[in-house]
C-alpha cells in the first residue's frame, strides 16, 4: 500500500488551520518526507507512525517555510534514541542553509547515543536521478522559482508516479516532468488579481494553475501552498478553479492538513 498524507497545505504564511506545506508518502510501512515544516515530529505521532520508518526526506529549496523545522525533528528524533540513519536530500544551495543550521543547534556531531545523517547534494539536473530502494524511486527537476528549486517525481513499487511541484512559476522543465503522472501536486500562492506578485516572486496564480493542470493531465490533480489567510484563500482559490473549469475529465482536489490519499 502506498499513501500521501498532506502534512501541510499553506503558503509561507500558516492559518490557524494550516501548516507550511509539506508531505508525507508511505510506501510498504515506510516513508518519504518532502519538505519539513510545522511540528512535523507531533503530527508522525499523531498520525501513529513508528519514526524509524521515516528514513528519507526531501527539501525542495531552501525558502524558510521548506526547511524551518529540520533543527526540531532531528532533536526529537535524537532524545527519542533513534539509531536509524536520516538521509537528507538537497540542492548545494539548500545544503549551505541546512547544515549550519543543523551546527547552530550542534545536532550533526553529538557523541551520545546518535543516529547519522548523511546529507545528500542534488545537482539540479533535469529529470535527476535521487534514490531508489524497495519502495520509492525518486527523480528531481528544476524549476522556475525565485531561488533554486526542484520538482520531485516518487514511483511506487506497482509503477504509479506521483509528481509534486514545490514552489515555482509556469515553466517547460515542469510540464516536461510531470506530464503523464498518475497523481500531481501543484502550488497555487496567488489568486488572479495578484498575478503581478505572483510573477515577481514566480509562483501560481489561479489561471496559471488551471492551464498547467489542463497541460499536465494528470489522473488526480491536488492544489496546496494557498493560506486561509493570505493571498488566495481557500473559499477563494476554489471558486476560481471550479469557474475555469478546463478540466472536466481530470479530479481536482484542494487537500486540507493532515488529509490522505491512497495512491496503489
Ligand atoms: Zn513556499
Ligand atoms: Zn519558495
Amino acid at each position: 500500500m502506498a499513501r500521501v498524507i498532506f502534512l501541510g497545505t499553506a503558503s509561507a504564511l500558516p492559518s490557524a488551520t494550516q501548516d507550511n506545506s509539506s508531505l508525507l508518502f508511505e510506501s510498504n510501512g515506510y516513508y518519504l518526507m518532502i519538505d519539513c515544516s510545522g511540528t512535523p515530529y507531533r503530527k508522525l505521532l499523531h498520525l501513529g507512525i513508528d519514526t524509524k520508518k521515516l528514513q528519507h526526506i526531501l527539501i525542495t529549496h531552501h525558502h524558510v517555510d521548506h526547511c524551518y523545522a529540520l533543527p526540531s525533528l532531528v532533536e526529537c528524533l535524537w532524545i527519542e534514541g533513534r539509531e536509524e540513519p536520516l538521509h537528507i536530500y538537497a540542492l548545494r544551495s539548500a545544503i549551505a542553509i541546512i547544515e549550519p543550521l543543523l551546527d547552530l543547534f550542534d545536532l550533526r556531531h553529538r557523541m551520545i547515543n546518535y543516529f547519522p545523517i548523511v546529507i545528500h547534494p542534488i545537482d539540479g539536473d533535469e529529470n535527476e536521478f535521487i534514490f531508489q530502494n524497495a519502495n520509492f524511486t525518486v527523480r528531481s527537476t528544476p524549476t522556475l522559482h525565485a531561488l533554486p528549486s526542484v520538482a520531485t517525481k516518487i514511483t511506487f513499487p506497482k509503477g504509479s508516479t506521483f509528481v509534486y511541484s514545490s514552489d515555482t512559476a509556469p515553466c517547460q522543465t515542469l510540464v516536461d516532468f510531470a506530464k503523464g503522472a498518475d497523481n500531481f501536486v501543484m502550488e497555487c500562492t496567488f489568486c488572479d488579481e495578484d498575478d503581478q506578485l505572483a510573477e515577481l516572486t514566480r509562483h501560481l496564480h489561479s489561471s496559471e494553475w488551471g492551464d498547467l493542470a489542463s497541460t499536465i493531465g494528470a489522473d488526480h490533480t491536488f492544489m496546496i501552498h494557498h493560506s486561509d489567510v493570505s493571498f488566495c484563500s481557500y473559499q477563494r482559490v476554489r471558486e476560481e478553479i471550479s469557474r475555469g473549469n478546463k478540466f472536466p475529465s481530470q479530479k481536482v482536489t484542494i487537500p486540507r492538513d493532515l488529509d490522505e490519499f491512497v495512491i496503489e
